[in-house]
């Protein structure tokens, strides 16, 4: 393990925005990884303020994480009405869990995983109908 306080005197603002490139962009002037900083998230552009250590240590951006995390019904609903398919599970166990759906034109029934179906997996009847 690296002496935070050693590196924290010693650490470039450059090295430190290369090290979390991740999605976090440090606003402003590093001063060093005791001190408060401003942070932004590329990808939902939530602009916070914490020590530096923290996301050094691997901290990351709080609503980002959330969103990962919280797949709610609807949205399965959402997404399965989307590509044509009838969600019948009743609770929503995961992106990467075997669902069951119903092919809305076919009436088949599907156990398919949501990030499949986020990634254009549906009914085979459909995707004959497509290719036609
Ligand atoms: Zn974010
Ligand atoms: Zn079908």
């Amino acid at each position: 393990m690296t002496d935070i306080r050693q590196l924290g005197k010693t650490i470039s603002a450059n090295a430190f925005q290369c090290y979390i490139r991740r999605h976090i962009k440090l606003l402003g002037e590093f001063s060093s990884l005791s001190r408060s900083h401003y942070f932004q998230c590329v990808i939902c552009s939530n602009l916070w303020q914490t020590n530096a250590v923290n996301i050094w240590n691997g901290r990351g951006c709080r609503i980002c994480s959330v969103n990962r995390k919280r797949t709610s019904i609807d949205d399965l609903h959402k997404l399965g009405t989307e590509r044509g398919l009838r969600l019948l599970s009743d609770k929503c166990m995961g992106i990467s869990t075997q669902h069951t759906w119903q092919c809305m034109s076919c009436s088949r029934t599907l156990h398919i995983k949501p990030s499949n179906v986020r990634r254009g997996t549906t009914c085979k009847c459909k995707k004959h109908a497509n290719s036609n």
